[in-house]
């Protein structure tokens, strides 16, 4: 059904171009947020300098303009939203909903990394950790493709908030920054489901509105693993757009679009308007695809 307060974003992180996994994550989330008449924003979240690859960003923003895909507004810097991040891990810290902790990676191995329930080596200010407390309730959400989904306490663990080395993490950013940005639904990844649920526990304890999830397939290369930047899957060439596009469609089992349509603005049009999100396949991967047909 048609919301016209319908606030979509595209979220990438400039560790690398995009390639074509990204890009059909960004126009599953562009085509749902125009099939709702809604906004569709872009957020760097270049939160992370280390991971960060000189000039990406730049070429994230290129190639979705090469790919047709404009966004509202202006793009919104992670990287300048330090003194938000910290006002909220302070309102977190002074109702003890979040904690300066010192274990160490060694002493969390047992748990597989997690850290579950009470903390055995409690931090301080100085170059510990920060970590939400999960309470030991089952979190519930529904997933518009995925469907429903529980996860416990001990699935989870409590996620680092603020890393020892002071960068703030992905969970915390994200929440703040959806909130900020008013954001209704968030249309991303499957490798992001398992986070979403430590992100409910996050705005449950910033008294932060819940947006809806849509979490699609990804596609995996021949290593079995998600195409990722960091692993250098291969740039989008931005002078296939076209062609790009159609792929990205393929893999969203999206109606093909006719062969009248030869242009990247007029298969955008096309898509939204055949937009089918119920067709995406309630999995964790795309099918393969030959991509020399
Ligand atoms: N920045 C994250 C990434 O590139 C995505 C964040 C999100 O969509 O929530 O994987």
């Amino acid at each position: 059904s048609l919301d016209s307060n319908y606030r979509g974003r595209f979220a990438p992180s400039p560790s690398g171009p995009l390639h074509i996994g990204s890009l059909v994550t960004a126009l599953a989330s562009y085509l749902d947020a125009r099939a709702n008449r809604g906004q569709w924003l872009l957020r760097m979240e270049d939160i992370d300098p280390p991971r960060e690859q000189a000039g990406a960003a730049q070429q994230i923003t290129n190639s979705l303009l090469n790919h047709g895909m404009t966004w509202d507004g202006d793009i919104f810097w992670q990287s300048a939203r330090s003194a938000a991040y910290d006002t909220y891990l302070q309102q977190l810290l002074n109702k003890n909903l979040a904690y300066y902790c010192g274990c160490s990676r060694r002493q969390l191995a047992a748990t597989n990394g997690l850290h579950i329930g009470a903390c055995a080596h409690p931090g301080s200010p100085n170059g510990d950790a920060i970590r939400l407390r999960v309470p030991n309730e089952t979190i519930g959400f529904n997933d518009r493709i995925q469907g429903s989904q529980h996860r416990t306490q001990v699935e989870l663990g409590d996620p680092v908030l603020k890393r020892k080395d002071g960068l703030y993490a992905y969970q915390l950013a994200v929440v703040v920054d959806d909130a900020e940005q008013g954001i209704t639904d968030i249309v991303r990844g499957v490798d992001l489901l398992d986070a979403s649920a430590w992100q409910i526990h996050l705005q449950n304890a910033l008294g932060l509105k819940q947006p809806r999830y849509c979490h699609i397939p990804v596609i995996v290369g021949d290593d079995g693993h998600k195409l990722s930047k960091q692993s250098f899957a291969p740039a989008l060439d931005d002078q296939y757009a076209f062609a790009n596009l159609r792929l990205a469609l393929h893999y969203l089992q999206q109606t093909p679009p006719p062969d009248t349509i030869n242009d990247v603005a007029d298969l955008l049009l096309w898509a939204t308007e055949h937009w089918h999100p119920q067709d995406i396949p309630a999995r964790r991967q795309f099918d393969a695809i030959n991509q020399s047909l």
